[in-house]
């Protein structure tokens, strides 16, 4: 079913939007439930970063950890419980999660409740866990540390061009240095991007064809076809209104939004995520096979060559986030 209506936004505090994905929409409606007194469940890492879960948040503080995709299947333990013991005790609940997410919360409280807002992600699929692990401790090997934090979707190239930010600790010493890993040349990114390693529903996804979320945000691939203004570089969301309820909530946020209405076609033209699964590859067995028998760097050797990025782009990439960053500092930014 078509949504009600469809934007092209971003939240105009740019630091809370350069920690974020996208747009960094998710933060503004969080922002605006907590200040009702709500509660806000979406997914962090686990505290030692070898796996992604859901967790229950109930100030701003605690929304630093839900900012940014984590890409990797997130554990949803008691969740749908707690839920569902908020509700019944007459409380906000802003849930966040992916299509098939909140269509399993809907399903488990099996009626409906006017205080559950339900906001999902256009979702390409959702990597392995296990593979997540074997990459991290991998990670950990080769520089001698323990992974502390991880970006995902780190924005110092650009949005477009984005790459992994990890933190990893020296055991002797303790202090923390940071890697940036471009998404072209970080063998987790592609696998992910090579659709090797998702979770076999996500090569037939139910959730593209039941869509229960009352809002629907996303990465507004595309902008420039479509509204090349509202491309500044540091992140564009695509929001798709779905129900009167989240229609209700979007109002409600609007005037903490830069924002362009766009037509649905041109919102999702460079998104098929939103409509279809992506095709299984004939390698996903043996890719299966080997994860659990191979070691990570066999593993990336047959599945994850990079692409080569020309010495000239990396220069030219280079330059254009120095000046970004720099420009960045110059305007201080509105701050949360
Ligand atoms: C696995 C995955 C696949 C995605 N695929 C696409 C795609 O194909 N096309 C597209 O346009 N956008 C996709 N997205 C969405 C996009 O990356 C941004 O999350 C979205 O645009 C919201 O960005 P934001 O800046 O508003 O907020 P952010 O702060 O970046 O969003 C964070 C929100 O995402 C939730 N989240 C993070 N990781 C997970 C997870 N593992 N499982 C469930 N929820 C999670 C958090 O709970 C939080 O609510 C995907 C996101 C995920 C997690
Ligand atoms: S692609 Fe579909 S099944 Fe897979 S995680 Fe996303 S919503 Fe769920």
């Amino acid at each position: 079913m078509e949504p009600i209506k469809a934007y092209a936004g971003y939240s105009i505090k740019d630091n809370i939007r350069m920690s974020s994905s996208s747009g960094a929409v998710f933060s503004s409606l969080a922002e605006y439930v907590l200040e009702r007194q709500g509660i806000i469940y979406g997914v962090k890492m686990s505290a030692d970063c070898y796996s992604a879960e859901f967790t229950r948040v109930v100030d701003s503080a605690g929304l630093v950890k839900l900012r940014g995709s984590k890409y990797l299947q997130a554990k949803v333990g008691s969740t749908y419980k707690q839920v569902r013991e908020d509700l019944e005790a007459d409380k906000l609940v802003l849930f966040s999660g992916t299509g098939c997410q909140v269509n399993g919360l809907k399903f488990f409280l099996g009626k409906d409740y006017d205080k559950l807002l339900c906001v999902d992600v256009i979702c390409h699929g959702v990597p392995s866990p296990a593979l997540w692990k074997k990459y991290a401790q991998y990670q950990e090997q080769k520089a001698g540390g323990k992974l502390k934090g991880i970006n995902f979707r780190c924005k110092d190239d650009s949005w477009t061009e984005f790459g992994m930010e990890e933190v990893l600790e020296a055991i002797q010493s303790a202090e923390q240095k940071k890697f940036y890993i471009s998404k072209d040349k970080d063998s987790y990114m592609q696998m992910f991007l090579r659709d090797y390693c998702l979770r076999p529903s996500c090569y037939e996804c139910v959730a593209k064809k039941i869509k229960m979320a009352d809002l629907t945000i996303a990465d507004f691939w595309g902008i420039n076809d479509v509204a090349p203004e509202m491309n500044d570089g540091n992140g564009t969301s695509l929001i798709l209104l779905r129900t009167d309820k989240g229609r209700k909530l979007f109002e409600a946020i609007r005037n903490g939004l830069k924002l362009k209405e766009v037509s649905y076609e041109a919102g999702v033209r460079s998104n098929p995520a939103e409509y279809k699964s992506c095709i299984r590859p004939p390698q996903r067995e043996s890719f299966f096979d080997d994860m659990h028998g191979m070691s990570f760097e066999k593993l990336e050797k047959k599945y994850a060559e990079t692409i080569k990025v020309p010495f000239k782009n990396r220069v030219k990439r280079k330059v254009k986030n120095m000046i970004k960053v720099t420009l960045r500092k110059l305007g201080g930014g509105q701050s949360a």
